[in-house]
């Protein structure tokens, strides 16, 4: 093992699982910085303190929500047993189904043909089966919308996945790379429902949305885990990386800016310099170019200004009800709505709202100039609200308490071409020979919680053969 130091740049899932391994390798020396107050970043569970909920004393009985609505994916084996061996038996199964409403009706998602044809009218049935028989496949779709109308037909993909991809992204999908379907439009095309319905071959169950690992407390809870084995000496919080000073092609040293709670202690009297031997970057790429010192060059700082990220704006309702719906997740793809998506936590697990009454949370979509980012909280609230009594009859006396949560770097935007760029952006940091990338905003790549336990055993495999 060559470097015995480690400084992993951000305390997120892919700070905390390349801490992980570095603490099963036996590093003896590392140290994640991490500018919030807690670790966990994009994926973590919160607690509503001071709300009145009956029977409070139980650990049970709080409103808990995640910073946007998460699953554990079995997706790895290896990575799965990894989780479960670190949660024991707080990791639950969980099987509850997604919907999507549209034009006043709930539809099954992923989309099932049984349930298409007992809810869209004969017209529009007609219209997707005549496009569907008489749609020219195109070699390969270069955008999204392309992609979408190959395997749904134009009228189904324009119902369900291109108006939700534009709230959802900010981008006319058009503009947005293939590559924002993940894996999950895999074997749902129209010939599959066909195939399904008509012959009675099941779908794959692996793209019925219904079942997934799921923590008892929260997503968050990974996040925790994680920093238990840890341990606390790894993790210091409220330090906020401000510089990258390197030379020769070597990250030097880190400027670092301790973030205080006393409004009469400047940044500068904060600063600290760390020399540094071997560092692991998490922070998005574009702010880490930022934090280059000397700077890099201007073209590829110019690059580096055409990438984006999207925020996401949490409004999040503590509710004197049982439950607002037994679904995970609700998406809403019509822009009547402001919010994409709404999930109750509860039921995911129930220990996520105290009995007899649900917290449900609406995503809001937004980069930072968007009027919705910058919102004061009552227009917020009332906005939301009225458009979320158009889905469902809810009375106003059911709030107990609401607040918002911002959501910052929460998805890359994968427009057309951005290989190319990030490609250029990363190659650049790679001819620093003390540093590595990891981390979905840092390698701008939609990745998951376990793609980062790979990425961090992967990352800290590199370092051990370097
Ligand atoms: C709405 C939503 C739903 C999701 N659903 C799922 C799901 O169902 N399943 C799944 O597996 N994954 C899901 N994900 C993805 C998952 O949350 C992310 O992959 C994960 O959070 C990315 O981890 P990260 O460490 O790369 O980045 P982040 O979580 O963004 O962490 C980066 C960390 O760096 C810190 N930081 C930033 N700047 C500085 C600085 N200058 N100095 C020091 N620290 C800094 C931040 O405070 C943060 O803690 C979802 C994500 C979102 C947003």
């Amino acid at each position: 093992m060559k470097s015995d130091n480690l400084h992993i740049l951000g305390g997120g899932p892919a700070g905390l699982t390349t801490g992980y391994y570095a603490k099963k390798h036996g590093f003896p020396n590392f140290t994640i910085f991490e500018a919030g107050e807690h670790a966990g970043g994009n994926c973590r569970t919160l607690k509503i303190k001071g709300v009145d909920c009956r029977y409070s004393f139980l650990q049970r009985d709080a409103f808990r929500f995640d910073t946007g609505a998460h699953r554990f994916h079995d997706k790895d084996p290896q990575v799965t047993e990894e989780v479960k061996t670190l949660l024991g038996d707080d990791l639950l199964r969980v099987a509850a189904p997604s919907e999507i409403f549209f034009e006043g009706k709930f539809y099954r998602f992923p989309l099932l043909l049984n349930d298409l044809v007992q809810k869209l009218e004969t017209k529009t049935l007609l219209k997707i089966t005549w496009e569907k028989l008489h749609h020219r496949r195109r070699k390969q779709a270069d955008n999204f919308a392309d992609f979408a109308i190959n395997q749904y037909g134009k009228t189904l993909a324009e119902h369900f996945l291109l108006n939700y991809s534009e709230k959802l992204w900010g981008q006319p999908p058009h503009k947005l790379s293939t590559a924002i379907s993940g894996n999950r439009l895999k074997g749902l095309d129209l010939r599959s429902f066909l195939r399904s319905t008509v012959l009675g071959t099941p779908q794959n169950p692996a793209h019925l949305d219904g079942s997934f690992f799921y923590p008892k407390y929260g997503i968050g809870m990974i996040s925790d885990k994680l920093c238990e084995f840890i341990g606390p000496d790894h993790i210091k919080l409220k330090h906020r990386v401000n510089r990258l000073v390197h030379k020769n092609g070597r990250i030097e040293r880190i400027i670092i800016n301790k973030v205080s709670d006393s409004q009469r202690v400047t940044a500068a009297q904060n600063e600290i310099e760390i020399p540094v031997s071997t560092v692991i970057n998490t922070l998005p790429l574009t702010l880490s170019m930022r934090m280059l010192d000397p700077p890099p060059p201007p073209e590829l700082s110019a690059v580096a200004d055409t990438i984006k990220y999207r925020h996401l704006l949490l409004c999040v309702f503590c509710l004197n009800r049982d439950t607002f719906s037994s679904n995970a997740s609700i998406y809403f793809p019509s822009e009547e709505f402001p919010f994409t998506r709404l999930y109750e936590p509860k039921n995911r697990s129930s220990h996520m709202a105290p009995k007899g009454q649900t917290v449900i949370v609406l995503e809001l979509p937004c980069y930072n100039d968007n009027a919705v980012w910058n919102m004061s909280e009552a227009t917020l609230q009332t906005e939301v609200w009225e458009a979320l009594s158009r889905v469902k009859p809810i009375r106003q006396e059911e709030i107990i308490h609401y607040q918002s949560y911002k959501l910052p770097f929460a998805y890359p935007v994968l427009e057309v071409g951005f290989e190319e760029n990030v490609a250029r952006l990363v190659a650049y940091f790679e001819t620093f020979e003390n540093l590595y990338l990891t981390g979905r905003s840092s390698l701008f790549r939609y990745l998951h919680l376990h793609d980062l336990f790979k990425a961090g055993q992967e990352v800290v495999a590199q370092i051990r053969n370097a």
